[in-house]
């Protein structure tokens, strides 16, 4: 039997856990623990997960959350590293590109435990963005990268992975789809609405979360200015990420006529995709979630990770310009898009997850 020693912290990473915990539980000869470092630890933002798709109860709970990313990271560093040392597991696996990804796979490395990182290879190019940093240095010191897309394996072959690793051995690199597409499919059957919302299909379904949008409030107020026109003639509904809401006090910036409501729990989030006519965020996940749903997608950034989604005309990047987000709700309302060729993999990543951990581990 070996020791599987996932760590996850950030409601992303619980949705991606979700359908992993699950094939791992369902595979013979591995067991998981569960680390939750509490980056995020508001119940809509953490527990409802955990009810909502059934992951296992965290085996250790490390509550750490605030501060900056440099004294956040450090903490997790430190406890993540006792808590490898007290169960010196065969192998760390690490979710995606938040601050509990980079702490949980440095710490495995320095400790010579074995790295799979789910989510390896994505790249925005912007190195001013903290998920970037994150995530390249994840990969680097990760022995399992398991891409979710082509064009990730690309950015890896173009940064000169493989490496060697301690063992000598070269990184395994798999190409093995989209875990989110697995949770997607998974869970679609049980979405259900949100309480206290009328909502009529073909609303605007609106994320806003990142730093790069948050941080700078020319960028927010534009985006929420030009969420707030359009709320005039098609209902807006925007689940206000905790960051998100402090911002707009701290900054004076008052949406008028968008629906702010508290963030909702996977399944609603499921129905609200499901209904409406079009998605609008600058959320990483979300953005392919649209696609899954077959909706289209105006995104709020300059970049993004998920290029094929431009590359079939899914998704429009329109950053933080008014006229041009505006411009893009307007042509793109009500557009359906369509996965012809499976470019996530179609709901099968999270079983080559697991065969792959299996197939490293020799087990
Ligand atoms: N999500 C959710 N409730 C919400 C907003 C988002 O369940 O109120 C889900 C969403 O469906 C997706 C994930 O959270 O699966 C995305 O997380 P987030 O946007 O915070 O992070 P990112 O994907 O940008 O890393």
């Amino acid at each position: 039997m070996k020791k599987l020693l996932t760590i996850i912290g950030a409601r992303p990473q619980f949705i991606k856990a979700s359908v992993v915990s699950k094939a791992i539980a369902e595979t013979d000869g591995l067991q998981e623990v569960i680390v939750h470092t509490g980056q995020h630890f508001d119940a809509n933002m953490s527990d409802i997960f955990f009810d909502q798709l059934a992951i296992p109860r965290p085996h250790h709970q490390l509550d750490i959350h605030g501060g900056s990313h440099g004294d956040m990271t450090g903490r997790m560093l430190i406890e993540i590293e006792k808590v490898l040392l007290q169960e010196r597991p065969d192998c760390v696996l690490v979710y995606g590109d938040t601050n509990s990804t980079l702490a949980g796979a440095l710490a495995a490395a320095k400790l010579h435990i074995p790295v799979a990182h789910v989510e390896a290879g994505l790249r925005s190019f912007n190195m001013q963005m903290p998920e970037e940093v994150n995530r390249i240095l994840t990969d680097r010191v990760s022995n399992i990268l398991f891409c979710p897309t082509d064009a990730a394996v690309a950015n890896l072959a173009k940064e000169g992975f493989p490496y060697a690793m301690a063992s000598g051995q070269p990184q395994c690199i798999a190409q093995v789809g989209d875990v989110m597409q697995d949770s997607a499919q998974l869970f679609a059957t049980r979405a259900s609405a949100p309480e206290g919302v009328a909502l009529r299909d073909g609303f605007v379904l609106a994320t806003i979360h990142r730093a790069e949008n948050t941080d700078h409030p020319q960028r927010l107020g534009a985006i929420v200015a030009a969420l707030d026109a359009a709320a005039q003639s098609t209902p807006v509904v925007l689940p206000v990420h905790p960051r998100t809401r402090n911002i707009l006090a701290q900054q004076h910036i008052t949406p008028r006529h968008i629906t702010l409501i508290e963030p909702v729990g996977y399944l609603e989030m499921l129905w609200l995709l499901q209904h409406c006519g079009l998605v609008v965020t600058d959320s990483g996940g979300v953005q392919k979630e649209a696609f899954f749903m077959g909706k289209a997608c105006v995104t709020l950034r300059d970049q993004t990770e998920w290029v094929e989604l431009l590359q079939v005309g899914a998704n429009e990047l329109v950053g933080a310009d008014q006229e041009k987000i505006l411009d893009a709700i307007e042509r793109n309302l009500g557009r359906m898009v369509r996965d012809e060729r499976a470019l996530y993999g179609g709901g099968q990543a999270a079983g080559r997850v697991v065969a792959g951990v299996k197939e490293f581990l020799g087990e």
